[in-house]
């Protein structure tokens, strides 16, 4: 099944955000967007536009519509600005909080962003964002430089298209990992064993199942495996595992 994305360019309208010599936020933030998004749909991804004009909708609209879409992701694309002009340059990421796929996400783009030689300045947490707050699916928001720096500005325009690949690329390699942990819907186990003579399984097995694990056999490749549990998570997998070491297993988390 495609994915499905909703891009934002960031502010709009009445709302031009950061401004730098007559350069508006809401205008590079618009081009780009509108240049990753043609890149993505391309590539098989579902695309929405909160905006494709220069129109101003709220964060909150924004985020809205995002959750009305029901899209698998959201992204929000700014430029920066600091309180003097020329000071500092380079990229970052903000997140709600630093968990799950939109952390891989962040800083996958930002890596990306880091290639076409800006500077890497992380990703950050800021939960009060609306668009990071109140969307429902995992959300970042890419600021794509500051508009207030020069070094920053000459990346941005000479590089153009390096920069929506790159970003879609983020979003691309981060939507794969997504697909291949879900193709893994079968979930973990723990393996404590692996023998080529049956009987020895079946004695581990036993020995296991006397302590209350819930072991048992898998065979395979001229293998008798010993395997404890079907976990949908890693993170159960994982208990179990410390379980098992406690008691004095060597064990190896493994997908199902
Ligand atoms: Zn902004």
């Amino acid at each position: 099944m495609p994915y499905s994305i909703m891009l934002d360019a960031g502010h709009g309208g009445r709302d031009p955000g950061a401004v730098y010599n007559g350069r508006q936020e809401k205008d590079d933030a618009l081009a780009l967007t509108l240049a990753i998004g043609e890149i993505l749909q391309d590539r098989g991804v579902n695309v929405e536009y909160t905006r494709t004009t220069d129109v101003y909708e709220s964060p909150y609209q924004k985020a809205m519509e995002a959750n009305n879409a029901g899209v698998d992701f959201f992204i929000s694309i700014h430029r920066n600005s600091y309180p003097t002009d020329n000071t500092v340059s380079g990229v970052e990421s903000l997140v709600y909080d630093k968990s799950g796929l939109k952390l891989k996400m962040a800083e996958n783009i930002n890596e990306q962003l880091e290639s076409i030689g800006f500077v890497n300045l992380g990703v950050k947490e800021r939960p009060g964002l609306v668009v990071l707050r109140r969307t429902k699916m995992p959300a970042v928001l890419v600021e794509v430089g500051f508009i207030n720096s020069d070094t920053d500005n000459r990346l941005f325009d000479d590089n153009f298209e390096d920069i929506a690949l790159a970003i879609a690329e983020g979003i691309l390699d981060t939507l794969q990992m997504s697909g291949e942990i879900s193709s893994m819907s079968s979930g973990y186990t723990v393996q404590t064993g692996s023998f080529r003579n049956p009987q020895n399984a079946e004695r581990l097995t036993a020995e296991l199942k006397e302590q209350d694990f819930p072991a048992g056999i898998a065979e395979g490749d001229g293998f008798f495996r010993v395997t404890v549990g079907a976990y949908p998570t890693l993170d159960e997998a994982a208990a179990m595992e410390q379980k098992l070491r406690r008691a004095g297993y060597q064990t190896l988390v493994v997908s199902r």
